[in-house]
């Protein structure tokens, strides 16, 4: 290749944020690149997964016609474990059957693999099998060009949109970032387990492509800071569990092991009996939140999507963030592209001003003080299910014993375990933390 650049934009990675941001970038008539190290888009990701409509209908509003969707969600089930039980919230409405449902289970192989093929329609070329090793930045350090494990020499390119995932590497390598930090990803493994879709419906009780979802916490993490979660797709459930990575190596924990405690938990196990299991899968969630995200733009580079840390872990949310931010980063340089304006830091701040007006930024800063809630707060983890299992126990068994004397065994089993003063600390550290 010749030094003068052949495209406006380079976007690194074709996951839901480097996707959104190729789609929207080439939509505009931008010359887009994208590289893909995998051996085609989704090959390398690994996701629950639910997809929230919103983000990807604000740049394909047409998605549902022949996007891979599996089933739209019409229950919600949020537990919390001990060994034998669950104590939970189960919300289900009629109302989600609605002509343009708002969340669907997808797989995200043949997912990515659809998304790409509307970002080639757009125009943008892609290239796969590609992996960017560096970063070539010119004599003022500005970005000139992108350096790939291909032969070749290095691609010219004036921008480029990082959108690798959670990992960062390019962008670690480069000097934009700091190392990843063992408290700030959590790591999750994930199986499929098949069974008939009749078998789905029936223990579900759903039908057509009616779904359930159940995000669980509790005993199956083992006291550390992490979730578990159960999606139903049309042929398949999607079980998985993830907890934060320096908490595996504190406590010296296999990952699959929880996974295996979480599948024969007396609560999941009759959901996946019989099934089939042909898939297993391991991925690192960024779950650091607000105070993890790096620096986002330099000179000639923006970052969006999982590599941003922008992950809403209370909420589930990563790729409607990372399709919003990688919009969001493909906006800010269609404008400088279309005014002429040099790709700055400073031009590109336009992108942090985009996030901070938008949902995302929100959410990240309103969560801000979660992570190291968590991390300070195993209780809620072990302790906190465990009393809320017997205080559900105590309070539904009839035998004998009077309502005064339950209530009264009840709230000393709390004081017991946290005593006031701990009750307190947790319940105003929750509202800090939330606010
Ligand atoms: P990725 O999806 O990781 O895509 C990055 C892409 O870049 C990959 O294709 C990768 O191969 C490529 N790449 C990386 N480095 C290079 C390189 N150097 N050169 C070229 N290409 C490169 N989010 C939800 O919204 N809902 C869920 O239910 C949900 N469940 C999850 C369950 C699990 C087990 C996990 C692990 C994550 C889950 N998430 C969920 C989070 C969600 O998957 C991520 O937030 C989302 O995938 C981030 O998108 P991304 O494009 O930033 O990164």
């Amino acid at each position: 290749m010749t030094d003068e650049p052949h495209f406006d934009v380079v976007v690194v990675g074709a996951g839901p944020a480097g996707n959104a941001a190729a789609y929207t970038a080439a939509k505009a008539g931008l010359k887009v690149l994208q590289l893909e190290r995998g051996e085609y888009p989704g090959s390398k990701n690994v996701q629950g997964a639910i997809l929230y409509a919103h983000a990807l209908e604000e740049m394909i509003p047409d998605f549902r016609e022949d996007a891979p969707l599996e089933r739209h969600i019409v229950e919600q089930r949020t537990w919390m474990l001990d060994e034998r039980s669950h104590v939970g919230m189960h919300y289900r409405s009629d109302d989600f059957n609605e002509e343009r449902p708002n969340r669907y289970t997808i797989l995200r192989a043949p997912f990515d693999k659809w998304f790409s093929s509307r970002v080639r329609e757009a125009g943008a070329t892609l290239l796969c099998e590609t992996t960017v090793t560096e970063l070539v930045f010119g004599s003022k350090g500005q970005v000139i060009g992108v350096r790939t494990d291909r032969a070749g020499g290095m691609i010219p390119c004036a921008m480029v949109i990082l959108a690798e995932g959670v990992n960062g590497l390019v962008g670690r390598r480069s000097g934009l970032r700091e190392e990843l930090k063992a408290d700030h990803v959590a790591l999750a493994v994930k199986e499929m387990h098949f069974l008939p879709a009749e078998t789905i419906e029936t223990r579900f009780n759903i039908k057509g492509d009616e779904g359930v979802v159940i995000e669980a916490m509790g005993s199956v993490t083992d006291g550390m800071t992490g979730t578990a979660f159960l999606y139903t797709n049309k042929e398949s459930i999607s079980v998985g569990i993830g907890c934060i990575v320096s908490d595996f190596a504190k406590r010296q924990t296999a990952p699959y092991d929880l996974l295996e405690r979480f599948k024969s938990h007396p609560s999941i196990a009759p959901l996946i009996a019989g099934a089939e299991v042909k898939e297993y899968a391991a991925h690192l969630i960024p779950e650091g939140g607000y105070n993890a995200i790096p620096q986002l733009v330099g000179e000639g580079w923006i970052i969006a999507g999982d590599a941003g840390q922008f992950v809403n872990a209370v909420h589930r949310e990563g790729s409607n963030l990372a399709m919003t931010t990688g919009r969001m980063a493909a906006e800010t340089v269609i404008k400088l592209h279309r005014r002429r304006e040099a790709f700055t830091a400073a031009n590109l701040a336009d992108y942090t001003t985009r996030l901070k007006a938008s949902f995302v930024m929100k959410d990240m800063k309103k969560y801000r003080g979660i992570p190291d809630f968590l991390h300070k707060s195993p209780q809620i983890f072990d302790a906190y299910p465990k009393l809320f299992s017997d205080a559900m126990k105590t309070w539904l068994r009839v035998d004998g014993g009077d309502k005064v004397s339950k209530e009264n065994a009840i709230v000393s089993s709390f004081r017991k375990e946290r005593k006031v003063a701990g009750l307190l600390g947790d319940a105003l550290n929750l509202v800090r933390a939330w606010r």
